[in-house]
């Protein structure tokens, strides 16, 4: 395998993160402690000076206003604007919109690209996706209550759904529901384009998260579906293949997901030794002194790094060998770049005592924000049981000595 950087991405990471930290970076008081809506026009006249500078939406196709970066250099990107939170929104590269994104170039109809895909892409409006249900395991999603059910050109949807991330102000939900309850288990489900002005798509409310409810696109919302009706031409893709579908979305989604945490890993990272080279811990010494200090610094490096070069090589073989045979290196990354990040976050902030508590650093938001990271896109059990048992397949009637 290559990890070799070209020369273009050289330029676009330093491009990228210069900007991270003259112009990303100082919003973060403000991010933390105000409603989002109130950042809005901070937030456009960030993304005008990105799109002047040629970086937007660094993964999407170039004939959709995108840049058009292939999934290792998106990587790369993921890594560079993880460092702060608002890095990918800025850049027109944040979840839920950039799945979304994917799904709507693979299977939207030319009238669903031009109505949902363009102006999601150029970052006019916001998209949510609703699958986890309240009353049922999103760890085993095969298990659903919500039906699509078709009455002349409709579907009517019924359901409950939550944890609808950025479903606060979106336009549209792409919603699974059960659409054909007799086919085997994978092929009960589709996909389909709720706009959210639609009767009977009724957002609760936003869920309180580790103490914050948020608003706008960092919220998370619990939705009832409540004979919910949607033109049949909403649906994306064949009907029944909505699970095909998502398998499709969650692999590249766990690329940028795992290279956002090493941003973060980096961000925390670096804050972490700042903090000990600063700190007086007695007359004549810094807190760097410590052994435990430097052995934490030292293990938390040894692990950003493993973590970093795992997903790399799980990028270069989804793109090289495809998504089937970088399964087992997908559910890998996910588990171990997951734990990787929580330790990181944890030690920065020990290290910061009383300070990392609070807000007047970043640190505490990720530990609050980026716990959920072992839960979102596969819980860290069933990645490692599905990781387990394909690994002892292989030793089926296998003699070792
Ligand atoms: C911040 C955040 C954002 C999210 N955003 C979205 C979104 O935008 N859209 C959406 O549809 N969903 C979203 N989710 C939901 C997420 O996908 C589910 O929470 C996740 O799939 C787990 O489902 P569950 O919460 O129902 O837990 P359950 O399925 O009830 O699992 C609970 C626990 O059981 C254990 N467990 C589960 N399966 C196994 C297993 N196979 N082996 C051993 N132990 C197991 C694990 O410890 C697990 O944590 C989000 C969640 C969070 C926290």
């Amino acid at each position: 395998m290559d990890f070799t950087v070209s020369e273009k991405m050289k330029t676009i990471i330093e491009m990228m993160d210069e900007f991270v930290d003259k112009e990303i970076i100082p919003m973060e008081p403000e991010y933390l402690s105000r409603p989002f809506e109130d950042m809005l026009p901070a937030i456009e006249e960030k993304r005008e000076m990105v799109r002047k500078m040629e970086l937007w939406a660094p993964q999407h196709p170039k004939e959709y206003g995108g840049m058009g970066l292939d999934l290792m250099d998106f990587a790369l990107v993921s890594e560079s604007l993880g460092r702060s939170p608002l890095g990918h929104y800025i850049f027109g590269a944040h979840a839920p919109d950039a799945g979304n994104i994917e799904i709507l170039h693979l299977y939207g109809t030319d009238e669903q690209k031009e109505k949902y895909l363009l102006p999601l892409v150029a970052g006019k409006i916001r998209s949510c996706f609703s699958m986890t249900e309240v009353d049922l395991p999103g760890s085993n999603p095969v298990m659903m209550d919500t039906t699509a059910v078709k009455d002349g050109d409709d579907y009517v949807i019924n359901g409950h759904k939550w944890y609808t991330s950025s479903a606060d102000g979106a336009k549209f939900a792409i919603t699974m529901a059960e659409t054909n309850s007799d086919a085997a288990p994978y092929l009960r489900a589709s996909m389909l384009i709720v706009p959210t002005d639609t009767p009977g798509f009724n957002r609760v409310r936003n869920i309180s998260v580790m103490g914050h409810e948020g608003s706008g696109w960092p919220s998370h919302s619990e939705i009832l579906y409540q004979s919910c009706r949607i033109p049949q031409k909403n649906i994306l893709g064949p009907e029944g293949h909505g699970f095909v579908i998502a398998q499709e979305r969650l692999g590249p989604g766990r690329i940028h997901h795992c290279m956002r945490w090493i941003g973060i890993c980096k961000r925390v990272f670096d804050l972490m030794c700042s903090r000990a080279k600063s700190r007086i811990i007695a007359p004549d010494r810094m807190l760097e002194s410590k052994q435990i200090i430097q052995a934490w610094i030292a293990e938390c490096a040894a692990d950003i790094q493993a973590a970093r070069l795992m997903i790399l090589n799980t990028a270069w073989k989804i793109e090289t060998l495809g998504g089937k045979e970088a399964r087992q290196d997908v559910s890998m990354i996910k588990f171990f770049a997951a734990n990787v990040l929580q330790k990181v976050v944890d030690r920065a902030l020990q290290v910061h005592g009383g300070l990392g508590m609070t807000d007047d650093t970043v640190i505490a938001f990720y530990y609050r924000h980026e716990r959920a990271s072992r839960i979102y896109d596969g819980v860290d059990e069933a990645h490692k049981v599905s990781l387990a048992r394909r690994i002892l397949r292989e030793y089926e009637g296998k003699q070792t000595r």
